[in-house]
Formats: structure tokens, C-alpha cells, sequence
């Protein structure tokens, strides 16, 4: 066995004994082959917040005027910093001035994509006060990312916490205005230095922060789509449920493609049935009135394996079921194939259309263009967004600016 397999081998040996030897010396037919998550934070030191250390940087940025802002362009002062081996867990955790990572060229992650992400938010609201969004659904999401690629999960709570130290110190950089905002990115990669596949046996959590806009400066723009059925971004018993970075950059082709043809995403379809899943790097829903009883449907794709498990999707299912039931509305999470949205448009059934995801809470979709055809989507001709998708935002915002008293919104 080459060294760095043995040494792969051992580190997985020591945070995973008990899988381990189950798999190792138990006979064949014994085996299970469901992938549990193995908890590495078990046995080893798990991460402390009360330990953080500040390193405050001596050359602070210049504050980005907002109407300048461009997603993801700028970042903060600071960066926020945990590392983590199989040796000793996670170690002390850092806030240090934003600065380069240095990485030796077999370092996995360069290799083999041992690596995952969140996307979350931190609010200023009218008391000057920062607020997260349900960030306990962030950290629960990060653990099934980073166990599935065998890196370690890590205490929700605990990094919750260290996350708003991080905000608290970044301030300065969260505009007041509603509609804007801190996008923060925790990001997981594996580090052990070695081009052998197996279990990083060290890791790094990092967290950076970009001072953001509203998504639409100036109002809602509905968005058309292109189906795409030449390609699939996410499958049962894939991973494409999980936020690795190794999913995103096969769909950039695709969206690529549909640009060419003057569509703003692609609309990810799945099988035979082309069932409908995601619009780009969103959750989709779809308002539809029902063909026999003419009721109001909200649909969306259920939680099957091919599409993300979204904050906002879970955030409008919710609030649907709490406020629009009441209203005559039906909720579900099922199957819609392409044929069907399409049938319902030409019926004109089809109310409405919108994809969900924390950059834009809501983006209204104006048309679909599917097999040749331009699949229209209920919006009228003047309008920008429809009855659902605004009255979501304005909930969601609402709850996300601390104007509405809410047990979603962390206040740091
Ligand atoms: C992140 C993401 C979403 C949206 O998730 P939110 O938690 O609502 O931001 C949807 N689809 C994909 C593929 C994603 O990566």
C-alpha cells in the first residue's frame, strides 16, 4: 500500500472505527451499502466557539458605494477560519483579515472536488440590529453536503455563532436599506496533501462575506426559460441534492447554451416523463388551476434526489400551507411533467410560474420555450411578477428585516 493510502487509511481508521470494521471484516452479504453519515464530531474535540481568536486587519477596505454593488465582487475585511483533522477535530477558530489561501498542488480538493458550500444571508434591520435566516437549516444542509464527500460535519450551533461574531465584527459593510444584505459563503474543503483517493484526513471551514444589492434595483423582471432535456444536472441516488461545488460547474454549458438563444436560465428537466426540477441554480414552483375542480394548486418538485433541498423553498411550502390554504389554495410537492405546465398554459391554466432561492427569494419566469414551442406562463403583458411570487417576497422580507416577529430570523 503506497504511503499516502496507508495514511488516508489510518486517519479513516481513527474517525471511523465503527464503520470501519463493519465493512472491513464483516462477510459481503452483511454489508450495507446506504450511505449513512459518518459522525466524526463523535468521538473527537468538536468546534468551541468561546475559543474564537481576532486578528483584526491594519489595512480596512474602502465601503463599495451601494448603488455599485455587484454580487459576489467585494468582500469584508475579515474572513472566518476553522480547521479540522482526523486527528484532534476541529481546531481554534479564526476570524483573520481576508486573505489568500495557500494550498500545495496535491492538496485533494485541486483533485477530487472535496468540496461544499452554503448560501445565506445576514440582514441589517431598522434597529441597526443584524439578523440571519433560519441558518440552522444552512448548517443542517452543509452537514449532509460535507459528510456525502467524506469531509467532517461540524456543530451547527456552534458555528452559528461564530458566523454572527463574524457579522458583528463585518458591520460596517451590511448596508441599512432594506433589500440589501451580507451574503455569506461557509465553504468546506479538503486539504490532506495527497493525489491517493480516499478520506481527506484534514480539512478547512472557511467562511467569506460580499455585501450585495436587491436582485431586482429596480422591480421584479420576469425571466424566460429554455427547457433543457439534452442534459441532466442532478439524479436519485446522485448527489445533486447536496451543495458541492463539483455540481455547478457541468451546468454552465447548458445555461451557456440557452443564452445563445437569448433565454436568461435553463430549465433542468429530468427522465423520460421530463419532469420539471429546477430553473438554474433555483427551485421552481408553479401556480396551476386545477382542471377539474378549477382550484388553485402551488406546485413544486418533491425532495426525490434531483433537485436542492432550498431555505426559500422549504420558507414558501410554509408559509403557503399557513396562508394560502386558508385562501382555497392547495399545496403539494409532486412530479409536474414539461407536458403538463404546457397543456395547463394552453389552457389557460397556468397562473403563474416563479423560481426560489436565497439571492432573489422569488424569480418570476414570463415563458418557457420547450420542444420549438413558447410555453407562456400567466403573466400578463404589463406584468413583471405574479400574486404569489410578490406577496412570498414580501413575506419573506418582511420575516428577513425583523419586521415581522418571527422564530425564522436569528437575531446575532
Ligand atoms: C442553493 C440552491 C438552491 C436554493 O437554495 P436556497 O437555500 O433557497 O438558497 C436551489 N437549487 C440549487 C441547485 C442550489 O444550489
Amino acid at each position: 500500500m503506497k504511503l499516502s493510502h496507508q495514511f488516508a487509511r489510518n486517519a479513516f481508521m481513527r474517525t471511523s472505527r465503527v464503520q470501519c470494521t463493519e465493512s472491513l471484516y464483516s462477510p459481503l452479504w452483511k454489508r450495507s451499502y446506504s450511505i449513512k453519515p459518518i459522525s466524526k464530531t463523535a468521538e473527537l474535540p468538536g468546534v468551541d466557539p468561546s475559543k474564537l481568536e481576532i486578528t483584526k486587519t491594519s489595512t480596512p477596505k474602502e465601503l463599495t458605494p451601494n448603488d455599485q454593488l455587484i454580487f459576489g465582487k467585494t468582500f469584508t475585511d475579515h474572513m472566518l477560519s476553522i480547521e479540522w483533522t482526523a486527528s484532534d477535530g476541529w481546531l481554534t477558530p479564526r476570524i483573520i483579515p481576508y486573505q489568500n489561501l495557500s494550498l500545495d498542488p496535491a492538496t485533494c480538493v485541486f483533485h477530487y472536488a472535496f468540496e461544499c458550500f452554503e448560501g445565506m444571508k445576514a440582514y441589517k434591520d431598522k434597529d441597526g440590529k443584524i439578523r440571519l435566516f433560519r441558518p440552522d437549516k444552512n448548517m443542517e444542509r452543509l452537514n449532509k453536503s460535507s459528510s456525502r464527500i467524506a469531509l467532517p460535519t461540524i456543530d451547527g450551533e456552534g458555528l452559528t455563532k461564530l458566523i454572527a461574531e463574524f457579522t458583528k465584527l463585518e458591520s460596517r459593510f451590511i448596508p441599512k436599506e432594506k433589500g440589501y444584505s451580507l451574503y455569506l459563503r461557509p465553504t468546506m474543503i479538503g486539504t490532506q496533501r495527497t493525489i491517493g483517493v480516499g478520506p481527506p484526513g484534514s480539512a478547512l471551514l472557511f467562511v467569506i462575506a460580499s455585501p450585495v444589492g436587491p436582485y431586482y434595483p429596480t422591480g421584479f423582471k420576469a425571466v424566460s426559460l429554455e427547457a433543457t432535456d439534452y442534459a441532466v444536472r442532478a439524479w436519485p441516488g446522485g448527489v445533486g441534492d447536496k451543495k458541492l461545488g463539483a455540481n455547478y460547474a457541468p451546468c454552465i454549458v447548458p445555461q451557456q447554451e440557452a443564452a445563445s438563444r437569448g433565454f436568461q436560465q435553463n430549465l433542468w428537466l429530468f427522465g423520460e416523463e421530463e419532469y420539471v426540477t429546477e430553473v438554474g441554480t433555483m427551485n421552481l414552483f408553479m401556480a396551476i388551476k386545477n382542471k377539474e375542480t378549477g382550484q388553485k394548486e402551488l406546485l413544486t418538485a418533491p425532495l426525490d434526489g434531483t433537485i436542492l433541498e432550498g431555505v426559500t423553498r422549504d420558507s414558501v411550502l410554509s408559509l403557503a400551507r399557513e396562508r394560502l390554504i386558508p385562501e382555497g389554495w392547495a399545496v403539494s410537492e409532486r412530479k409536474v411533467r414539461m407536458s403538463e405546465l404546457a397543456e395547463a398554459s394552453a389552457e389557460g391554466r397556468l397562473l403563474e410560474v416563479f423560481g426560489s432561492g436565497t439571492a432573489a427569494i422569488v424569480s418570476p419566469v414570463r415563458k418557457i420555450s420547450y420542444k420549438g414551442q413558447l410555453v407562456d406562463c400567466g403573466l400578463k403583458e404589463h406584468e413583471e411578477a405574479g400574486d404569489v411570487a410578490l406577496r412570498m417576497k414580501n413575506w419573506i422580507e418582511g420575516i428577513q428585516y425583523g419586521e415581522e416577529q418571527h422564530e425564522w430570523s436569528y437575531l446575532v
